[in-house]
């Protein structure tokens, strides 16, 4: 439990050092995640809204069980880039 805990929270701090805020802080998520609002808003979307993001407290799995979900991977490579060789989006 305590590696479980470390590496979800370890996720989801490295996605706030990446320069990512909390999912459901978003103008698109639905009302009752909204009510779990906390810090600050992004300016800017770079995704659909995304229920299984590991920056999302709606998510039903704790941090996404400390796994970047296909649309935290989506945005990482849209604000940084993807693997060398490969294009954004692959
Ligand atoms: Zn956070």
């Amino acid at each position: 439990m305590r590696e479980y805990c470390i590496k979800g929270i370890a996720v989801h701090e490295f996605g706030h050092g990446l320069g990512f805020v909390h999912e459901q802080n978003r103008f698109d998520a639905p009302g009752e995640c909204q009510q779990l609002k906390q810090g600050t808003n992004g300016d800017l979307v770079l995704t659909p809204y995304d229920p299984r993001s590991v920056m999302n407290y709606c998510n039903p799995k704790y941090n996404n069980d400390g796994m970047l979900s296909t649309l935290d991977i989506a945005a990482v490579r849209e604000a940084y880039g993807g693997p060398p060789g490969k294009p954004v989006g692959e």
